[in-house]
């Protein structure tokens, strides 16, 4: 093989179209009926928009993204998340001047060098949502309720959600003192990875998944029995609202989120279906951000969802994913004079908003017919020579076999019309 696609990147064929059109569109369905509009961004940015600093405690480095100068000597990389891209157009678009909260939903392409395995890409692909401008607890619910949506209505069972709250600015330096002051004298006890994180980004010393680690992070001080009296108070009411919403959770207060902007509520939804606890997707609310990327302070909460971590659940989970109709006819024909009344009654049917395939060249009925039932159609349209000569033709029903004949190009048309009708389509 010459050509190989790169390391961590997928080919979506014809066959799978149907999965990623089944999430998808159910997905936009959701988002839409909460309010949130469609908002798309460039594929690549300026690098300074995702590689803030490394004192802004992120973690996603410049060696993690796609990063490259253009031949104007521009750094630029390619969307590594979708949240900073969304606040940037929010603050360079105008979007500040209309009413708050404003709700924006993307689907979008996300690249990041990581080291690829199943279900981690180098190029995958996420629903988000971010809902910018309002700071009370009842947006988070909401946020999270979408979530918990889509995963209800593609179909997914054994999801469930952990809450944490890693509290703000205010309450936040203490802590982070607290808990560098905690690991500090026991540090020669941790990973390698945690040593770092100390220096780093101690919040996130929490979620080290090493074995030596799990006994220090047992007795480390915990952020939500660290937090102000603003964000207990948030924290609380938005346990109070998931409850009345039914939307089950379990506190982790050991759960920190990759992205150095969140502040106050994080979130992340796993399926636990066959034990293995996989990751569906998650958010939280970042109401420092929009203020670090200049603009004024503002309160927002949001997700991200991998597209390709729903289809690899959905599939182990054994959901069936309704197929998508195939043509409303194929039409076959036996000669060339046939060819040529063919190709003008599908361009006839077309033009009346029917999906029709033809046979190119000349082949045997037989051959039409397995090509018929490739495309699934659900009717074939026989025309031989006598029958082109006529302009008629033989339909007939895939599924049964039935044949109707000499039907006229109307006749065709309408029975066609009202079968595709019949199919919902
Ligand atoms: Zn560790
Ligand atoms: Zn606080």
């Amino acid at each position: 093989m010459a050509f190989q696609r790169p390391t961590g990147t997928e080919d979506r064929l014809p066959a799978q179209q149907a999965a990623w059109n089944y999430v998808t569109e159910r997905a936009e369905r959701v988002v839409a009926q909460y309010g949130y509009g469609r908002i798309d961004t460039p594929t690549f940015e300026e690098t300074a928009l995702f590689v803030r600093g490394v004192g802004e405690g992120t973690d996603l480095i410049e060696q993690e993204t796609y990063t490259f100068a253009d031949r104007g000597g521009n750094r630029l990389t390619l969307r590594s998340e979708g949240t900073a891209p969304t606040m940037r157009a929010y603050l360079q678009d105008g979007l500040q001047s209309l009413p708050t909260p404003l709700r924006l939903y993307y689907v979008a392409p996300i690249f990041r060098y990581d080291r690829p395995q199943k279900g981690r890409l180098r190029e995958h692909h996420q629903v988000g949502l971010e809902a910018i401008g309002e700071a009370d607890a009842a947006m988070d619910a909401e946020v999270i309720s979408v979530l918990a949506r889509i995963f209800r209505e593609i179909g997914l069972r054994q999801v469930s959600m952990q809450l944490n709250s890693i509290g703000d600015d205010q309450c936040r330096p203490a802590y982070l003192e607290q808990l560098v002051a905690y690991y500090r004298p026991r540090i020669d006890q941790a990973c390698a990875n945690c040593q770092v994180r100390l220096e780093k980004n101690p919040l996130r010393l929490l979620d080290c998944k090493e074995e030596r680690c799990q006994p220090l992070i047992a007795a480390a001080p915990k952020p939500v029995e660290a937090l102000c009296g603003p964000c207990a108070e948030h924290f609380a009411r938005l346990q109070h609202l998931l409850g009345l919403l039914a939307v089950p959770y379990t506190l982790n207060p050991r759960l920190v989120r990759g992205l150095g902007y969140y502040t106050r509520t994080v979130f992340e939804f796993y399926t636990t279906e066959r034990g293995a606890q996989s990751a569906l997707g998650g958010g939280g609310r970042y109401d420092g951000l929009i203020a670090e990327l200049g603009g004024r302070p503002t309160p927002a909460v949001g997700f991200g969802a991998g597209i390709e971590r729903w289809l690899l659940a959905l599939e182990e989970q054994g959901v069936a994913v309704p197929e998508e109709p195939g043509p409303d006819a194929y039409i076959c024909h036996l000669g060339v004079e046939a060819q040529d009344w063919a190709l003008q009654l599908a361009t006839r049917l077309r033009s009346a908003g029917l999906r029709i395939v033809t046979t190119p060249g000349q082949r045997k009925l037989p051959a039409q017919f397995r090509q018929a039932e490739h495309y699934r159609a659900r009717y074939a349209v026989i025309i031989g020579s006598e029958e082109a000569a006529r302009q008629v033709a033989t339909l007939r029903d895939m599924t049964n076999k039935a044949e109707r004949r000499d039907l006229t190009d109307d006749e065709l048309l309408h029975a066609l019309r009202s079968a595709s009708a019949g199919n919902g389509t």
